[in-house]
């Protein structure tokens, strides 16, 4: 539960900083728990982040208050960098991915822990001399492509921040950093020089829970036995909060999946995928599977950590070997050295214990032809009783029922999602009853930057804005330069003029300032297409909303643009932000309804339906046409009638096939539509896979 003084401070606004990502999403849970026991409904989510990922965001607040610091090395930009630096030295070598992992390692090392890279100690071994040389040349390459990496980012985040060239916030809180690197030492100063108070959560100033002691026959049957232990809490109590502190968790992650995939079963056996895929916040509430570094600062109902025996608990030391190791021990490095190694095992140990008022540790006796006693760190813990492992299950006889059909729809149903309900049921009919039946749907994961839906959005409100002004052919001919370019620019402002981009963050506002630019250059772009029309035309509707019935189904549609033509007949557009194909139109499942769902419900036959591409470099509208020249790019078609006729046909089956409830599991391409989407947990469509190829 988190601390008081803790919240309270969260809720005032202050910044928390976690030493890992996991703990960052343990205490974002917390908070939000508390919130909900206060009887909150709404609140805004704290600032809560893992430090590598608040270091980046500093780095992007340095850009945008003025004085842009270098651009920062990607991860794999560096990798490359240092590999291509080895493979200069040692033409023909082949450098493996673990020599570039150990050598990013002694790089940040020698910046967290202020290594100097001058002085004998780096001449007595091959590999420091080595890494000293390559050293030197990746500081001249970076110089020369003007970048900096995350090694170096911090330090002069602290200078920026000394010089005041970067706004210190007024408070953070530091929460899980067992030992504070020097470099993390002197951010944390220099903030605190800058005016920010900065509070340390200690992670050890706990009462010790209540510990055991168990011991297992082997590594298998230590995890069943971690395995049901947490199944019989969840039943108890789904919503506990339980640990489970596996040190080899990638190494033995194929028997963990098994182990705890049979004994909790399927729905526990996906949040183990997410956690050993490293994505605990994709993870519902329930047991959590951490390594031991993974754990630090988090807190649990219970607690179960394996794995404990001697060979494994201290682990052995584990210095870089690119670094001198006497530089290594005069700057106190942790895992370093024997007695290092012990001491931090010690801590390690004793905030674990305080970490849960349950917790079982346990070992197994044996692994392979190798006998195991238990670490003499936790040789005072008494025996826990485990309970005997159930007897095995008799099997059962599984009798399988196909059953694709929901329950009908009542004719005449409202669904005010447009015709996406049609795209889904033509790639997926299970898609379509699960997303718009049953609420599936995917929800919007936030980024950095417009997203491609809003990115349209703005640039429906701007072309709508700009043909209200505009209005027709004739009166965008006769405008002059100026005008057009008025036009354009009030129409850009129309379309930003929204609460949220109201509300935009610093970031968020230049992310804008970029679009803005975008836009207005697209739709110069554009108007030059429209230009080229060579029948008269006058924009008649523009973002019209409508109910439509198709199949006993009634849907609201949003009608991009009608226009009508000098002759009186009328010709459809539908705008698009990317490059398209009327391909999309066609066939007993079209890929995109959309325009052909428009074109048979409108109370008069369009002369030509097209698509307004607007993908840049790419500007033109992309459709079919009853005639030559009803509008420039779109293409003649001598079956216009028949096509038109199909489309009803087919849309009215899709639509039909709806309301009637077919939700077959039956993807339109196979894999290829189903990499799109998903539902492939709640379809069991890999399970379907694996057992039609028996
Ligand atoms: S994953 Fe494939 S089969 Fe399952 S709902 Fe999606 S498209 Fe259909």
């Amino acid at each position: 539960m988190m601390r008081p003084e803790l919240h309270r401070a969260l809720c005032g606004g202050a910044l928390l900083i976690t030493s890992t990502t996991r703990l960052a999403h343990d205490l974002r849970r917390q908070f939000d728990a508390r919130q909900r026991e206060s009887g909150h409904r709404a609140w805004l989510s704290p600032t809560i982040l893992p430090f590598h990922a608040w270091i980046d965001r500093c780095w992007w607040n340095a850009a945008l208050e003025g004085d842009p610091p270098l651009p920062l090395l990607t991860p794999a930009q560096e990798s490359a960098l240092w590999q291509s630096i080895i493979e200069q030295s040692t033409p023909g070598g082949i450098v493996p991915r673990e020599t570039v992992a150990m050598l990013r390692d002694a790089w940040s090392l020698v910046h967290q822990y202020r290594i100097p890279l001058r002085g004998p100690a780096w001449e007595y071994q091959l590999d420091p001399a080595a890494f000293r040389q390559w050293a030197r040349r990746y500081i001249s390459e970076c110089n020369r492509l003007q970048r900096t990496d995350a090694a170096r980012w911090p330090d002069e985040a602290a200078r920026l921040l000394g010089e005041g060239k970067l706004k210190a916030p007024g408070e953070i809180w530091i929460a899980g950093f067992d030992d504070l690197t020097p470099q993390q030492s002197e951010l944390w100063q220099t903030l605190e020089v800058a005016g920010c108070l900065v509070t340390r959560l200690a992670s050890d100033d706990r009462e010790k829970g209540e510990a055991r002691f168990a011991l297992c026959t082997d590594t298998e049957a230590e995890f069943a036995a971690a395995a049901r232990w947490a199944r019989s809490y969840l039943e108890e109590s789904p919503r506990t909060s339980i640990g489970i502190i596996i040190p080899t968790l990638q190494r033995h992650s194929k028997a963990i999946h098994r182990i705890f995939g049979e004994t909790c079963g399927v729905a526990q056996a996906s949040w183990l995928a997410d956690w050993l895929a490293g994505r605990p916040e994709a993870c519902p509430a329930g047991p959590e599977l951490m390594t031991v570094s993974e754990a630090v600062g988090s807190e649990f109902d219970h607690l179960w950590i394996v794995g404990m025996h001697d060979a494994a608990w201290p682990p052995p030391p584990s210095a870089n070997p690119f670094l001198p190791r006497s530089l290594l021990l005069d700057r106190q490095l942790p895992h370093t050295s024997a007695s290092s190694q012990l001491a931090w095992a010690r801590r390690v140990t004793a905030r674990l214990l305080a970490s849960s008022p349950d917790v079982i540790v346990s070992c197994p006796i044996s692994e392979g032809e190798a006998r195991l006693r238990p670490s003499p760190l936790f040789g005072d813990l008494p025996l826990a009783v485990l309970p005997a492992p159930p007897p095995a299950a008799k099997p059962v006889a599984l009798e399988s029922i196909e059953d694709h059909h929901a329950p009908a729809l009542l004719p005449g149903s409202f669904h005010s999602g447009g015709t996406r309900v049609l795209q889904l049921q033509a790639a997926c009919p299970f898609r379509a009853f699960a997303e718009v039946r049953l609420g599936a749907q995917q929800p919007d994961v936030p980024e950095i930057g417009l997203q491609p839906k809003e990115q349209g959005g703005l640039l429906h409100r701007a072309l709508d804005q700009l043909w209200r002004t505009l209005r027709s052919r004739e009166a965008l001919l006769e405008a002059t330069e100026d005008q057009i370019n008025q036009a354009i620019h009030e129409a850009v402002i129309y379309a930003f003029a929204d609460p949220r981009c109201a509300a935009a963050t610093a970031l968020q506002q230049r992310v804008h300032q970029i679009e803005r630019q975008r836009l207005h250059q697209l739709l110069r772009e554009w108007l030059e297409i429209e230009k080229q029309r060579a029948v008269s035309f006058e924009v008649f509707t523009s973002e019209r909303k409508s109910t439509i019935e198709l199949g006993g189904l009634r849907l609201q549609v949003r009608i991009d643009r009608i226009d009508r033509l000098a002759s009186g007949e009328c010709v459809l557009i539908d705008y698009k932000s990317s490059e398209q194909v009327t391909s999309a139109w066609e066939g007993d499942r079209p890929d995109d309804p959309q325009v052909p769902v428009y074109t048979v419900t409108l109370p008069e036959q369009p002369v030509a339906v097209a698509f307004g591409q607007f993908e840049p470099g790419k500007l033109r509208f992309v459709g079919h046409a009853s005639a030559d020249g009803l509008l420039v790019g779109a293409k003649r078609d001598d079956d216009y009638a028949a096509r038109l006729a199909e489309w009803r046909t087919v849309l009215n089956t899709l639509a039909h096939q709806f309301r009637e409830g077919n939700a077959m599991v039956n993807p339109k391409k196979g894999a290829a539509t189903c990499r799109l989407c998903h539902l492939s947990s709640l379809c069991r469509i890999a399970e379907r896979r694996r057992e039609s190829s028996f």
